[in-house]
């Protein structure tokens, strides 16, 4: 039984054949709303990155590394490692943001638990397989994937209070009405209350949980969302209604591209590393024109399934 009020996951009949240790992630699934061709091509096909995802190359890789550097630094100071030490000598803009940190740092947390870079996870998705012989229509049924979340930071406390934050390197503060609607605001407290019954701090129930992201670009406004059981019944609804979708195409016909529309093309595309074989253009778009960091689209470096056997099992349950 599920730790929220939801319905258990519904029977889905998988005709996309995905690696058995594929996790689905925030990252995956808003790849498939955003554009059903992109997950076929990266989760899928797992094909590698044809092209850079944005120009200037040099500029965006060093953005991308000084966001890791800054994840880093602030899982040291959140351990309890000297921020004095930790700030010494840094190259800008990491300076700047960590000081940035050191000054709006989320002060009203709950303190008796902290997990960082915690990653946590639940089935995805059930398929049946029908009892021996009986001749009735009984079956049992058994997971088929997971929906995996990584978390920068959890805070919780004895009472059940849980804050989950998530610190964003982007040039601008994501406008809350976009950040509401993306994935990784329905997966991370959906996630994180199923999966919290076996945690030291849980079960959690929806409305004990906070959602928050703090931004380097603002750090005296991070965007906060409350979570409740309407929305957690809701978030049940829309995953396992994206998961049917995903799961029942089979070839990449099935997960069409994004209609060919100059404001598409502009949002998506030109920050895509599959615009060439799409015949979607050639030059990768600017990071000045990109106007909602949260648009960007990389698939984890090291894998397209993103969560390694190794990450799987020390998962909650
Ligand atoms: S280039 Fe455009 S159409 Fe092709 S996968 Fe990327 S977003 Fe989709």
């Amino acid at each position: 039984m599920m730790q929220g009020m939801s319905p258990v996951s519904r029977t889905v009949t998988p005709a996309l054949n995905l690696p058995e240790t594929f996790a689905f992630s925030q990252s995956s699934l808003q790849a498939y709303e955003d554009c059903p061709r992109r997950f076929w091509l990266a989760y899928a096909e797992q094909l590698p990155w044809p092209a850079v995802e944005a120009e200037p190359v040099s500029e965006h890789e060093q953005l991308m590394r000084l966001g890791s550097t800054f994840h880093l630094l602030v899982q040291r100071a959140q351990i309890g490692l000297d921020p004095e030490l930790l700030g010494a000598g840094l190259e800008p803009p990491l300076g700047d943001w960590f000081n940035a940190y050191l000054h709006h740092r989320p002060t009203d947390l709950p303190s008796d638990f902290f997990e960082v870079e915690r990653i946590l996870s639940m089935p995805f998705g059930v398929a049946a397989t029908p009892l021996n012989g009986s001749g009735h229509a009984m079956a049992q049924t058994t997971p088929i994937y997971r929906l995996a979340a990584k978390y920068d930071l959890i805070a919780a406390d004895q009472t059940g209070r849980v804050v989950i934050i998530d610190w964003k390197t982007a040039r601008k503060r994501t406008d809350p009405a976009n950040l509401r609607q993306r994935l990784q605001t329905i997966v991370y407290p959906y996630v994180l209350v199923e999966a919290s019954a076996k945690l030291p701090w849980g079960p959690v129930q929806p409305e004990q949980v906070e959602m928050r992201y703090w931004f380097t670009a603002a750090p005296g406004q991070p965007v906060v969302f409350r979570y409740d059981r309407a929305q957690h019944e809701a978030n049940h609804e829309r995953l396992h209604h994206l998961l049917e979708e995903i799961l029942a195409g089979q070839r990449e016909v099935d997960f069409p591209t994004v209609y060919d529309t100059e404001i598409n093309r502009k949002r998506f595309c030109s920050f895509c590393v599959y615009r060439s074989r799409c015949n979607r253009g050639v030059t990768a778009g600017n990071l000045d024109e990109l106007a909602d960091a949260e648009d960007f689209f990389a698939v984890d470096a090291d894998t397209a399934l993103e969560f390694t056997l190794d990450d799987v099992t020390e998962l909650a349950f």
